[in-house]
C-alpha cells in the first residue's frame, strides 16, 4: 500500500474520528497495554478527537464481552485528553430480563454512564447476533423507557443497526466464524423487520439524537434514508465502513454527490478501526475515505474495487469529518468523574470475566482514582 496523502485529513480543521473500538486492552506479541494505545494512530492520522464505542455485550469473539469494556473507555478518557467515549448497556445474562436487573436497570445505568462522564451511548443491540442473543425487540417494552430519556435528555446514541444484505445470503467463512450469518429465518430476523423496528423507534421517539453506524447499509436504497430524514431531524449516520457501502455509492456518484451536500449536515466520518490498531489500516481507512468524499481521484478501495471520488465541498467536508459530530457532543470530551467510576466499578467488577483484565483495572484504579 502506498501513495498515502501526507496528511490525511488536509482540508479539515479537527478532524475526528467519531467510531472507533477496544476490543483488547494489551498489544499482541508486545504486551503494550491499551492506556495511551490508540494516541499513535490519532497522531499518525493527523486526529484531533477520537470517540471510543465500548461494546460490552456481544458475541464473545476475539474476546469476553463485559462491563470491563465500559470501564476501559472510561479510563482511557481520563488518561488521553481529546478523547470521547460512548458507553454500553450490560446484561448481567442473556436473554436480558428486566426482573433480574433491577437495580441496573437500563434508566439506572444510563444515570451511571452520564455520571461518569461518557459523552453518548453505543447500542450494538440492533446487529442480528446480538439482537438474537438480547431476545428484545428494538421498538418494544424492553427498551422503551431507556428511550425515552435518551430523547429526553439529547443523549447521542450510536446504533448499529441490521448489516449487511449479503449476510444473510451469502456469507463468508469469516463470518460465519464471527457468527455473522442470519441465512436461518427461523432464528434470525430479516433484514426488513429490523429496518420497520428503527423506523418504528424513531416514530415513537422523533426527537432521538440517533446516528445509524454504516450509513443504516442504506448505500444500495439511500431513498429509505431520505425519508427518515425528512421525518427525523435529529437522525444522522456515519460512513464507517463497511466497503460494501462505498460499492454501492459508487454505483450512483452524481446522486450520491448530490446526497452528501443536501444532508452535509446528517453525514458523520468514522473507521470502525479497533485496539490493538494496525497504523498502515487506520491511516488507509481515514485516507480513503477522505479522498473518497474530497477528491475526484480514482482510488482502489474496498475488496479491491475502484470507487471514484465525489468531490464535496469543502463545507460539506468539513461537516463531515468535524463539525457535525463535534456539535452534536457539545463541542468537548466531558471530564471523567473519579467517585463515580469508582463507584461503577466496585458495583460491577464481579461481572468482568476476564480475571487478567480486573487485575488491571484494579491496578489502573490505584494510578488513576
Ligand atoms: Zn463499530
Amino acid at each position: 500500500m502506498a501513495n498515502y496523502l501526507e496528511i490525511p485529513f488536509p482540508r479539515v480543521e479537527n478532524p475526528f474520528d467519531g467510531h472507533i473500538h477496544i476490543h483488547k486492552w494489551r498489544e499482541d506479541g508486545t504486551g503494550r497495554l491499551y492506556i495511551h494505545g490508540l494516541e499513535e494512530y490519532r497522531q499518525k492520522c493527523g486526529l484531533k478527537y477520537i470517540a471510543l464505542a465500548s461494546l460490552p455485550s456481544g458475541n464473545p469473539i476475539p474476546v469476553p464481552r463485559d462491563v470491563g469494556n465500559n470501564i476501559m473507555c472510561a479510563f482511557y478518557k481520563l488518561a488521553n485528553e481529546n478523547t470521547f467515549a460512548y458507553g454500553g448497556f450490560i446484561y448481567p445474562s442473556y436473554p436480558a430480563n428486566a426482573e433480574e436487573m433491577k437495580d441496573m436497570s437500563l434508566v439506572t445505568q444510563l444515570d451511571e454512564l452520564k455520571e461518569i462522564g461518557f459523552d453518548g451511548v453505543k447500542m450494538l443491540e440492533g446487529k442480528p447476533n446480538l439482537y438474537v442473543k438480547v431476545g428484545k425487540e428494538l421498538d418494544g417494552e424492553f427498551f422503551e423507557n431507556a428511550l425515552s430519556k435518551m430523547e429526553r435528555e439529547g443523549t447521542y446514541v450510536l446504533m448499529h443497526a441490521i448489516d449487511p444484505s449479503c449476510f444473510w445470503t451469502n456469507a463468508s467463512e469469516e463470518n460465519v466464524k464471527k457468527g455473522w450469518y442470519y441465512g436461518d429465518t427461523s432464528k434470525y430476523p430479516t433484514n426488513d423487520a429490523l429496518y420497520q423496528q428503527v423506523d418504528n423507534l424513531l416514530a415513537k421517539h422523533p426527537n432521538l439524537n440517533l446516528c445509524l453506524a454504516h450509513f443504516f447499509f442504506c448505500s444500495e436504497n439511500p431513498e429509505k434514508l431520505e425519508e427518515m430524514f425528512k421525518k427525523y431531524k435529529n437522525l444522522t449516520v456515519d460512513i464507517t465502513p463497511g466497503g460494501e457501502m462505498y460499492i454501492g455509492f459508487d454505483k450512483r456518484p452524481e446522486y450520491f454527490k448530490e446526497f452528501f451536500e443536501k444532508y452535509k449536515d446528517r453525514i458523520i466520518f468514522g473507521t470502525d478501526m479497533d485496539f490493538t490498531p494496525h497504523l498502515e489500516s487506520g491511516i488507509w481507512l481515514c485516507d480513503r475515505v477522505y479522498r473518497f468524499c474530497a477528491t475526484d481521484e480514482t482510488l482502489m478501495s474496498f475488496d479491491d474495487h475502484k470507487i471514484k471520488g465525489i468531490s464535496l465541498s469543502g463545507d460539506a467536508i468539513q461537516k463531515i469529518f468535524s463539525d457535525n459530530l463535534l456539535k452534536k457532543l457539545d463541542g468537548k470530551p466531558k471530564p471523567i468523574n473519579k467517585e463515580a467510576l469508582k463507584k461503577y466499578i466496585k458495583k460491577y467488577q464481579h461481572l468482568i470475566i476476564d480475571r487478567e483484565l480486573a487485575a488491571y483495572i484494579e491496578e489502573l484504579s490505584r494510578e488513576y482514582l
